[in-house]
């Protein structure tokens, strides 16, 4: 079992955790309020804590660095093919758009398998493309850095993913992903309450 794979267990485990907690709490909060009154409260909890705990993880990721490890310049990794994901783009896809704007394909998955040995653990058995910026230097630096496109300016977005070991983002990864694993929870029950009512 690799490093990935059981974090990615611990990831399950904390979240049904936090799960229950929330929906226990939420559960006992509303149990005998009105419809009205039941409403008002779950709006008002889910847009209280978004707002918590969005600046919680905004204002952490301005307090980290990045350390120039070159690893996600080098490890893109896409469940889609480029030509998929030109297709994407093409469609509309913003996203798929901004990748192909910047990452290409690996000719062959020995020019990767060292990179990040342990994310392609975790991907075993599933479809996946690894791509790289060509633009990246052999020092690991980014050669428009001011301007590099938005993708990665926002990179790492999400707490709950996985990081390299030499990532300056690492203590931010930490410190922030209970609280989003906690957002997560938070809108799922919420969503849920909201229809039953
Ligand atoms: S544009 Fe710059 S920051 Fe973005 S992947 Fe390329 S080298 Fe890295
Ligand atoms: S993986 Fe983290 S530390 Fe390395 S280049 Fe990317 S953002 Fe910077």
């Amino acid at each position: 079992m690799s490093y990935l794979n059981d974090k990615l267990k611990l990831l399950k485990k904390n979240y049904e955790m936090i799960f229950k907690d929330s929906y226990s709490q939420i559960d006992s909060a509303v149990c005998n309020l009105s419809e009205h009154d039941c409403k008002i409260y779950l709006e008002n909890r889910l847009k209280k804590f978004k707002n918590e705990a969005v600046s919680f993880i905004n204002d952490l990721k301005l307090k980290s660095k990045c350390s120039g490890c070159g690893i996600c310049c080098r490890f893109a990794v896409s469940e889609y093919s480029y030509n998929e994901l030109e297709q994407k783009a093409k469609k509309g896809d913003n996203y798929a758009a901004q990748f192909i704007s910047i990452f290409v394909p690996y000719d062959s998955p020995d020019e990767y398998e060292n990179i990040f040995p342990q994310y392609i653990k975790l991907l075993s058995g599933q479809k996946y493309y690894v791509y790289h910026c060509p633009k990246v230097t052999e020092d690991n630096k980014c050669p428009e850095y001011d301007n590099r496109p938005q993708i990665c300016k926002d990179f790492p977005d999400n707490p709950a993913g996985f990081l390299p070991p030499s990532c300056g983002f690492m203590d931010w990864k930490l410190k922030s992903e209970p609280v989003w694993l906690k957002l997560r929870a938070e809108i799922e029950i919420i969503n849920y309450f909201l229809e039953k009512i």
